[in-house]
């Protein structure tokens, strides 16, 4: 098993100075950092292979589109999808959850239908429901959250009704950690014949994804999140759901046969990839995945809750910090606030020490609303990071309260 600084060292930007000094990457849940495999596998791809997928019949062309179809087949058995054909690649997490409010509700959503998201949502998923709401004439239920930042179950309960089309929710909330019970969210739907999508953007990165198991409907994240390239992302379907909505985009390879009277589509997974897919992305996302499985996912999960816990007692030690988001099921991410010193200045002041963390309302402006604050600083981790970073994080935060209280 490699010890963390094995795995750094496989991080080329870990190692970078910032100001002139080391730099403390914390800004995990925004975007991760690449492993050099994944540098390495997207310049093969453009240094010995490149070709536009699916339509050549040369060489090059036929290996591009091999080793995007092996991706497919890898992130396929990642995520445990029964089929290759319900993992239809998107740009990202937003794409996808875009994609699904479009086709979902052009096929499935009436006037009067009702959608039913969580507080806890990253805009990614409220905004794309809100358009088709208006398109459609249907409605957003909201599950509230309690103080701790976790949903309350019993509401979501009563707004599920024989009006709810779908529900869609976070595996993790972006803003605060908190750990949805997709167990009970699920269930509960599925038991109203309710179908479910989960906003996986913060999940994927940090525990293990088995979509069989979870048994949701739709799952959506980004290959950026997991430590694969940015431009690509993974719409999870499953089959009798894509294979009766319509396409959300039209173009090139999502075609059976065009005539000017009338289009047919190809068959799943290709229905819904219109266009140039980001072929060389989706060969450095399959690189991450097998970055990530060589690692184990159980090692990374143990790095992480020790992280997790080193770091809750740090932050709780600091005098008039404030965490926000105090589930004790959580992801490694910190959002908390310094007594009369705005998050702005924590964060500017933090990076001339050399650490990244993130300030603001982290997309997620309905949870900054429930708190009546304007924001937070936000320290995202993985299992890249380490306690003495946590240490700098903790010293660095004393340092801001003496220059501006
Ligand atoms: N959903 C959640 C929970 C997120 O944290 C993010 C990004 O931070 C997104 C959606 C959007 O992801 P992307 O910008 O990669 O599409």
């Amino acid at each position: 098993m490699k010890n963390v600084t094995d795995i750094r060292a496989d991080f080329p930007i870990l190692s970078r100075k910032v100001y002139g000094k080391p730099l403390v990457y914390f800004d995990n849940g925004a975007t991760t950092q690449k492993p050099q495999c994944v540098l390495d596998a997207v310049d093969k791809v453009y240094k010995e292979y490149n070709g536009n997928i699916h339509r050549g019949v040369h060489y090059l062309s036929d290996m591009s589109s091999e080793a995007y179809e092996a991706a497919r087949e890898n992130v396929r058995s990642f995520i445990n999808a029964e089929k290759r054909e319900e993992v239809v690649f998107t740009s990202g997490t937003t794409g996808s959850i875009n994609g699904i409010a479009f086709s979902y509700g052009e096929r499935y959503v009436k006037a009067g239908d009702e959608i039913i998201l969580s507080r806890l949502e990253h805009h990614a998923n409220i905004v794309p429901w809100q358009m088709m709401c208006e398109r459609k004439g249907a409605v957003l239920r909201v599950i509230p959250i309690n103080e701790k930042g976790e949903i309350v179950l019993d509401e979501y309960y009563k707004l599920l009704s024989p009006r709810t089309r779908l529900v869609s929710v976070a595996q993790a909330s972006n803003a605060l950690g908190t750990i949805l019970p997709l167990n009970e969210i699920i269930s509960a739907a599925h038991s109203a014949n309710v179908p479910v999508l989960i906003d996986g953007a913060q999940g994927i990165q940090h525990g293990i994804v088995d979509l069989k198991e979870m048994d949701c409907d739709f799952y959506a994240f980004s290959g950026h999140k997991i430590y694969g390239p940015n431009g690509i992302g993974v719409l999870y379907g499953k089959e009798k759901w894509l294979a009766e909505i319509p396409p959300f985009q039209g173009g090139g390879d999502m075609v059976d046969k065009v005539t000017f009277e009338k289009t047919t589509y190809n068959e799943l997974p290709f229905k819904f990839e219109a266009g140039t897919m980001n072929y060389p992305a989706a060969v450095g996302l399959a690189s991450a995945i097998d970055y990530v499985l060589s690692i184990g996912r159980d090692y990374i999960a143990s790095l992480e809750n020790e992280l997790l816990s080193y770091a809750n007692e740090r932050l709780a030690a600091i005098k008039d910090l404030t965490i926000y988001g105090r589930s004790e099921h959580k992801i490694p991410t910190f959002s908390f606030h310094i007594k009369d010193i705005h998050q702005y200045d924590t964060g500017m002041i933090l990076d001339k020490m050399g650490i990244a963390v993130r300030t603001g309302t982290h997309c997620a402006q309905p949870v900054m609303d429930h708190y009546g604050i304007d924001g937070t600083v936000r320290a995202s981790l993985c299992f890249y990071n380490t306690k003495d970073e946590i240490d700098a994080l903790a010293d660095g935060i004393e340092k801001v309260k003496t220059m501006l209280v």
